[in-house]
């Protein structure tokens, strides 16, 4: 068990490493399963937890895989059994659930939001039927709509889609075409994800042997320009590099992560974090279950950051949201990146622009480098 760890207010991630099949570009920690383990995954989750002393709870996560395979009552359960930890348990104030189109069906809505689930993300990526076989993905273009549609019917508004750009040529991907249907459903939220090229995925091989091209980074940049354009003349606010919100939709959750809150991770390849230390889980579902069901121990290893990797995670966490990074001492070099339009400094923040996004790694080298020898 995985005792001595106290948490006073957390933010709560469950990982349900799920999936029917692998989509050609993911390199998640997934198990490959027809049959849903669900009562021997959420014994586990609750073992996991009991090890933890969790103080409030102020957002739960399920992620994955695929958590909306696990059944209604699996979900209900864990709703409630991890929110009833805490002596003076509350209702979290943002319970989201990743979701693949194909399981919303309206009877699962109706139990996910009676489950207290009030936030889906839904794995949309797509409404080009031919891009979605391509990425492997088990729903079709008009599963999204229907989607979104069960979950509103059920009280569930807080709805956000995923979609993913920069993608191969060959496809002939409309993009616009598809931030089109995407607005047209009203979501609160889009997540936005280029398209990486991921070691030992079925892409990373179709590449290897000339099956099709690496996505080119001129069409990345434009798409993602592009995005920028159009979600901003919908009243979209790019409150992250990669999300987009309406006010008052941002996640909660994740926005924690950027602002270097605590939080826990439960479940196969799940993180936590203190502060300080990072702890994550084992990979593999079997390994992690089996580790406690024999009372051992679920995390597989740690590391306590340095005040140098703080300094890093501060800046470039920061450099990710829109709020920015606070001006706290001058940078030698920020002319030029302000100059390229990279940058820009307001309310004492530096901000990265859409632009300054695209290159976010070499901007926050920039600004640790400066940060080490100024
Ligand atoms: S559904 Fe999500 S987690 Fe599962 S294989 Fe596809 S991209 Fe990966």
């Amino acid at each position: 068990m995985r005792r001595g760890y106290y948490y006073s207010s957390v933010h709560l991630y469950v990982h349900v490493p799920f999936c029917q099949r692998r989509c050609s570009y993911c390199d998640f920690s997934i198990a490959v399963r027809k049959r849903i383990p669900a009562r021997e995954f959420v014994e586990a989750i609750l073992w996991e937890a009991r090890g933890i002393e969790l103080g409030e709870i102020e957002t739960l996560y399920f992620g994955g895989g695929t958590p909306s395979l696990l059944p209604p009552d699996a979900i209900s359960t864990l709703v409630m059994e991890l929110t009833s930890l805490r002596r003076t348990p509350h209702a979290a104030r943002e319970v989201t659930l990743e979701a693949n189109p194909e399981d919303v069906t309206p009877d699962n809505a109706k139990a996910w939001h009676a489950a207290g689930i009030n936030r889906v993300s839904l794995g949309s990526q797509s409404f080009d039927d031919g891009v979605l076989k391509w990425m492997h993905r088990s729903h079709d273009a008009a599963r999204i709509g229907a989607a979104v549609h069960a979950l509103r019917g059920a009280g569930i508004d807080n709805i956000s889609l995923d979609l993913i750009f920069g993608l191969p040529t060959e496809l002939h991907r409309d993009w616009e075409r598809d931030l089109e249907m995407a607005l047209a459903l009203r979501p609160t939220h889009l997540s936005l994800y280029g398209l990486t090229i991921e070691p030992r995925t079925p892409l990373d091989r179709w590449i290897s042997r000339g099956a099709t091209k690496a996505p080119s980074d001129d069409r990345y940049a434009e798409e993602y320009l592009a995005a920028h354009r159009r979600l901003k003349a919908d009243g979209f606010e790019f409150y992250e590099v990669s999300n987009a919100a309406r006010d008052g939709f941002r996640s909660r959750h994740n926005s924690a992560y950027w602002s270097g809150k605590p939080y826990v991770g439960l479940g196969p390849a799940a993180h936590s974090f203190d502060g300080r230390t990072r702890r994550w889980n084992i990979r593999a579902w079997e390994a992690y279950r089996r580790a406690l069901v024999e009372g051992r121990s679920a995390v597989e290893s740690e590391e306590t950051l340095t005040a140098e990797q703080r300094e890093m995670e501060r800046v470039y966490l920061a450099l990710r949201t829109s709020d920015g990074l606070p001006l706290t001492a001058p940078y030698r070099s920020l002319p030029p990146l302000t100059a390229q339009g990279w940058i820009t400094v307001s309310d004492g923040s530096l901000k990265c622009t859409p632009e300054g996004w695209l290159r976010l790694d070499s901007l926050v080298s920039e600004l640790t480098m400066q940060t080490e020898t100024r």
